[in-house]
């Protein structure tokens, strides 16, 4: 007699399960997005596969380098396949828009959850995570109190000390053309040649490759992401290294992001829409900063407890979409600077 209970309560289990298998697929047959991304596979499969098993929709990434991802989505045009471009730095964005592979959207909830500075006045894309790229020092020759900010970096006083990256990458365009925004072109350009005249060292090809010869004293000081430094400091903690946040009592710390956009002619729409949504909101944000150790884009989620350390800190409130307007004036500047 027992016997009989637990087959008929899997029997009817069974077809309770079948009945729901039946309604998920028949609400979400072939639902999908497809998100071409120039982030690690590593970082966003995960993210993906949470939103995948939330909302039944499948999440079909391609990921490469932004260059030939934004020249894929112009070759591609309406025949594309693509929904979401998924990239990082403001500068990058500001490009694709330029070239007419993502167009503007309309939705209350990122409006209401992304702050205004991180996302394009015209609605085309959004920060979905911040990088904050700021000053890191070498605890052994630096003392905290001697730092101010990016512009005090080019005080004589630090002659033969900085360390840069090299001018060719989009976080340091992004980052003069910042400053352009801010203190005017002559004014930026002091900076810049400034900054060239107290280097320690030629530029460098990475972040990390700054921060090992910071850490080995091959100069005092640098411009970095903060995210390479936690990073480095995972695999050795023992480093001299420390983060400061310039500027504030001023504008405060440059920041840029990793954002999104909608592409020109999506397929699905409807969600892509859903999926960006999500991506505001604290689970999505959680993952997204805690992944690559940034920062989230809303105050519904914490960064990784190593970034939280490193305290909480004032940033730049310039909109960002002035990485983009003011790239090639920040090329010229750098270029006439010999910031090489
Ligand atoms: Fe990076």
């Amino acid at each position: 007699m027992n016997h009989f209970f637990p087959l008929r309560f899997g029997v009817k289990s069974l077809s309770f399960l079948l009945c729901i298998a039946t309604t998920l697929t028949s609400l979400h047959a072939g639902e999908q997005v497809v998100v071409y991304s120039s982030r690690n596979e590593h970082l966003i499969k995960p993210i993906f596969e949470a939103f995948q098993q939330e909302t039944g929709i499948e999440v079909v990434t391609h990921t490469d380098k932004e260059g030939p991802l934004l020249q894929r989505l112009k070759a591609e045009g309406r025949r594309g396949q693509a929904d979401i471009l998924m990239t990082v730095d403001a500068g990058n964005l500001w490009q694709a828009k330029q070239m007419k592979v993502i167009k503007p959207i309309q939705s209350e909830v990122l409006d209401a959850k992304i702050p205004a500075h991180l996302r394009d006045p015209d609605h085309t894309w959004y920060g979905f995570s911040i990088r904050a790229r700021t000053i890191v020092y070498n605890t052994n020759k630096v003392k905290p109190e001697q730092l101010k900010g990016y512009a005090d970096l080019a005080d004589p006083k630090w002659k033969d000390q900085l360390l840069l990256r090299t001018s060719k990458k989009v976080y340091n365009q992004s980052l003069v053309a910042m400053l352009i925004a801010e203190h005017g072109e002559a004014q930026a350009q002091k900076i810049v040649e400034g900054w060239v005249d107290n280097l320690a060292q030629p530029v460098y090809s990475s972040d990390t490759k700054l921060l090992e010869a910071l850490a080995e004293g091959a100069g005092s000081v640098g411009i970095v992401n903060t995210y390479y430094l936690g990073r480095l400091l995972k695999k050795h903690p023992e480093l001299p290294l420390a983060v400061y946040w310039p500027d504030q009592d001023g504008s405060g710390v440059h920041v840029n992001i990793s954002g999104a956009a909608l592409t020109a002619h999506p397929k699905h729409e409807a969600n892509a829409l859903r999926l960006m949504e999500w991506l505001a909101g604290p689970k999505a944000q959680a993952m997204l900063a805690q992944g690559n150790m940034e920062y989230p884009v809303t105050d519904e989620a914490k960064p990784a407890d190593e970034v939280v350390a490193w305290g909480a800190f004032k940033q730049n409130t310039l909109n960002l979409s002035k990485a983009g307007e003011l790239q090639a004036e920040a090329i010229r500047l750098m270029d006439r600077a010999g910031y090489r």
